[in-house]
C-alpha cells in the first residue's frame, strides 16, 4: 500500500467571522471532542481565522474561505491571502487568482442551498452556473446541510429538526450525475462537507437555532488516504492533507450510520497498486482487478460512469476491469448512504 495512513475530518465549516454561530476556539473544542484528525474552517469572503490555524490537542484546524459571490459559490483551500471578487463575478475570474495563490478551489453545493425565506417559504440560492469553467479541483457531494433540507417543509420543519438523520438521504441525483459526467473528461475530486452554521434556521429569526457543531462532527466526514503519518507540523500535515483533497485520494462517511473501519477501494494491476483519484491509461493487456473492502458488512454498488454495474452483500467486491469508464463505490448500511468513494479513472 503505498498510501497507508488515513485521517478524518470535517469540511466547510462557518464561525463568527462570518454567519456561523461560535468562535474558532469552539469549534476546535468541539473537533477534540469528537475526535477529529483535522476540522476546515471556511467563512463567506474572509479569512480572519487563518491566524488561528493550528493544531488544538490532536486537530488540525484549517482556515480556507468561501468565495461567495451571488452565484458560484467555492471553496478556496491554501490560499496564501483573501481572494476579492464583485458580488455578480463570474467564475473563472476568481479560481484563476486563488490557483495563482498556491489555492486549490471546491465548488460548493453545486445545484444551490435550499433556505427558508421570511414568508417560510423554500427558495433555492447560490447555484453553481459556470460549468464551462476550468481550473477548480472538485466539487462537495455530499453535504450535510445541504442533504437535509432538500426535503424539509414548513410542514415537517419540526421532525425535521428533532431527528435530522431522518432527512439525509444521501448526495442528490444532479450532484451525482454532473460528477460522474466531468469525471469522463478530467479528474474532479468529490468532497463530503457540513456546511454547518450551528445558527438560525430563518434569517434574523434566532429562535430556531440548529445543529450544533459538536453533533455535526459526528456526521460527514472526508477521510483522506496518506503516504506518511502526519508529524503533527502544521505547515506540513497541512500540505499533505490538500494534497489528498486535490487529488481525491479520499472518501465520503456519514459516521453516524457507523465508522468506515477498514473501507478501501484501490486497482490491482500486476505488482501496483492505485488509489482512489488514479488516472490510468495503459490498462491494454495487463489483468486489472478493482478492489473493495471493509470490515462491516454492508451494501456495495460498483458504479462506472454512472452506471451500476456490480452490486454485493457482503464485505468485499472484487471486479475484473475491461472497459474504461470513471468507476466509484457507493456503500449503503441498512438502506442508508454510508460510504462514497472518489473514482478510478480508467482511461482508453
Ligand atoms: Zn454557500
Ligand atoms: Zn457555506
Amino acid at each position: 500500500m503505498r498510501f497507508p495512513y488515513e485521517y478524518s475530518g470535517c469540511i466547510h465549516v462557518h464561525s463568527r467571522y462570518s454567519d456561523g454561530s461560535g468562535s474558532i476556539k469552539t469549534i476546535a473544542e468541539a473537533a477534540i471532542d469528537r475526535g477529529l484528525d483535522f476540522v476546515i474552517v471556511t467563512d463567506h469572503d474572509t479569512l480572519k481565522g487563518k491566524k488561528f490555524e493550528g493544531y488544538y490537542g490532536s486537530c488540525l484546524l484549517l482556515v480556507g474561505e468561501e468565495i461567495s459571490p451571488l452565484r458560484n459559490h467555492a471553496l478556496a483551500l491554501n490560499a496564501k491571502s483573501h481572494i476579492p471578487h464583485h458580488f455578480r463575478e463570474r467564475a473563472q475570474g476568481y479560481i484563476d487568482l486563488a490557483r495563482a495563490q498556491g489555492g486549490i478551489v471546491f465548488i460548493t453545493h453545486p445545484f444551490g442551498e435550499s433556505r427558508f425565506n421570511l414568508l417560510f417559504h423554500k427558495v433555492r440560492i447560490h447555484r453553481w452556473e459556470d460549468w464551462e469553467a476550468e481550473g477548480f479541483s472538485g466539487m462537495e457531494i455530499w453535504s450535510y446541510m445541504i442533504d437535509w433540507i432538500r426535503d424539509v417543509h414548513i410542514r415537517n420543519l419540526a421532525s425535521a429538526i428533532r431527528d435530522p438523520d431522518a432527512f439525509v438521504k444521501g448526495p442528490g441525483r444532479e450532484t451525482l450525475r454532473q460528477w460522474d459526467l466531468i469525471g469522463r473528461r478530467r479528474r474532479c475530486s468529490g468532497l463530503g462537507s457540513l456546511d454547518v452554521h450551528a445558527k438560525n434556521l430563518i434569517p434574523f429569526v434566532p429562535l430556531i437555532q440548529v445543529f450544533p457543531y459538536r453533533e455535526m462532527f459526528d456526521t460527514i466526514r472526508t477521510h483522506v488516504l496518506l503516504k506518511e503519518e502526519f508529524r503533527r507540523e502544521k505547515e506540513s500535515d497541512a500540505a499533505l492533507i490538500y494534497d489528498a483533497l486535490k487529488e481525491g485520494r479520499c472518501f465520503i462517511a456519514n459516521h453516524r450510520i457507523g465508522k468506515p473501519a477498514g473501507f478501501k477501494f484501490y486497482l490491482e494491476a500486476g505488482s501496483d497498486s492505485f488509489p482512489m483519484g488514479s488516472e490510468i491509461t495503459s490498462i491494454s493487456g495487463r489483468k486489472a482487478d478493482l478492489v473493495v473492502g471493509m470490515y462491516d458488512e454492508a451494501t456495495i454498488r460498483l458504479m462506472r460512469s454512472g452506471d451500476l454495474i456490480e452490486l454485493v452483500k457482503g464485505k468485499e467486491l472484487h471486479h475484473c476491469v475491461q472497459t474504461p469508464g470513471v468507476y466509484r463505490v457507493e456503500v449503503f448500511k441498512e438502506g442508508k448512504p454510508w460510504i462514497f468513494s472518489n473514482p478510478i479513472y480508467v482511461r482508453e
